[in-house]
C-alpha cells in the first residue's frame, strides 16, 4: 500500500528520469484532462508532498496524482511507443527520449497552474519527509483534537502528512497505544511524531518495507496484516480493529497486551 515513504522513492526515479528534460510524450486519460499536451515542454521538478506527487513542468503547470491504495508510477525504458502491457490501466503517460513513466489506477489525477498547487495539497500538515519537516507543528496539529482517537489522528494528513494505514498501526504499536485511545490519552505527542518520522525515513529508500528489522517474510510488521497471528513480543493474539466515523472506517491491528486499552471514544468495535 502506498505511503509517504512509497511516494518520495516514486518521485526521486521520475525526477531522475524525467527532469531537466523536454517531453515527447504526454498522455493523460482521464476525459478532462484528454486533450491536454505538454509534449516539447522541459520537466522541471518531481517533488512529493505527503502521499501527492508534483509533476512540475514549464512554464507553471503541474500535474497532481495521488496513488490512493492501488495506484503507481512506473519507469520503463523507452523503446517505444506502447505503455506496455499494464496499457488499459494506464491513466497517464509521460517520456523523453530515454524513460517513459506511466501511471496506472492513480486515485486522482489533475493538471493545475503550478500557483494552484496550494488547493490540492495546500491542507496538508507537516511533511514527515519533507524538507520543510516540522514536528513542533504537527503535534500542535494533533493536540487540537484531544479527544480523537489515536489511529484516526495520525492518519488524518491535515495534522501531519505521509502515514497510512501500515505505519498508524506500526507507530501505535511501538508507542504501546491502544488505537481507540484518545489523543489527550496517547503520552508523548512529541515522541510519537519523531519515531514516525525515522519509521518512514529508515524506509524511504527501501524497496521492501519493514519495521522490525526482520526482513523475513510475517516478521517484518509488528502488527500491521497480522490479525489471529502472534506478538512478536510477547504471544498475545493480535487483533484487528475498525476505526473512525462509519463514512470512513479504516482498520487498525494491535496488541492487547502490549497496547492496552485505554478510555476509549464512542464508534469503535474490535473484531
Ligand atoms: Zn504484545
Amino acid at each position: 500500500m502506498p505511503e509517504g515513504d512509497t511516494v518520495w522513492r516514486t518521485a526521486r526515479r521520475m525526477h531522475e528520469a524525467l527532469a531537466g528534460t523536454v517531453l515527447t510524450r504526454f498522455d493523460l486519460r482521464v476525459p478532462r484532462h484528454a486533450t491536454a499536451d505538454l509534449r516539447g515542454q522541459l520537466v522541471r521538478e518531481v517533488v512529493p508532498r505527503g502521499k501527492h506527487l508534483l509533476v512540475r513542468i514549464e512554464p507553471g503547470r503541474t500535474l497532481h496524482s495521488h496513488l490512493g491504495m492501488d495506484g503507481s508510477w512506473r519507469l520503463r525504458r523507452n523503446a517505444g511507443s506502447s505503455p506496455g502491457r499494464d496499457a488499459h490501466l494506464a491513466r497517464a503517460v509521460l517520456a523523453n527520449d530515454t524513460w517513459m513513466a506511466v501511471g496506472t489506477d492513480l486515485a486522482k489525477l489533475d493538471l493545475v497552474a503550478s500557483e494552484r498547487e496550494v488547493d490540492l495539497v495546500g491542507h496538508l500538515g507537516p511533511d514527515l519527509l519533507g524538507p520543510d519537516w516540522d514536528p513542533a507543528e504537527a503535534v500542535r496539529r494533533l493536540a487540537a483534537s484531544p479527544e480523537r482517537a489515536a489511529a484516526e489522528a495520525v492518519l488524518d494528513q491535515r495534522n501531519l502528512a505521509g502515514i497510512g494505514n501500515v505505519y498508524q498501526a506500526e507507530l501505535l504499536y511501538l508507542r504501546g497505544i491502544h488505537p481507540a485511545t484518545p489523543v489527550r490519552a496517547a503520552g508523548d505527542l512529541d515522541r510519537m511524531v519523531r519515531l514516525a518520522r525515522e519509521l518512514l525515513w529508515a524506509n524511504r529508500l527501501a524497496p521492501m518495507r519493514v519495521t522490525t528489522g526482520d526482513r523475513r517474510p510475517g516478521r517484518r510488521t509488528w502488527v500491521y496484516g497480522r490479525a489471529g497471528e502472534p506478538c512478536l513480543r510477547c504471544q498475545t493474539l493480535i487483533r484487528r480493529i475498525e476505526i473512525g466515523p462509519l463514512a470512513r472506517r479504516r482498520s487498525s491491528y494491535f496488541c492487547p497486551y502490549c497496547q492496552p486499552e485505554q478510555d476509549s471514544p464512542a464508534g469503535v468495535g474490535t473484531s
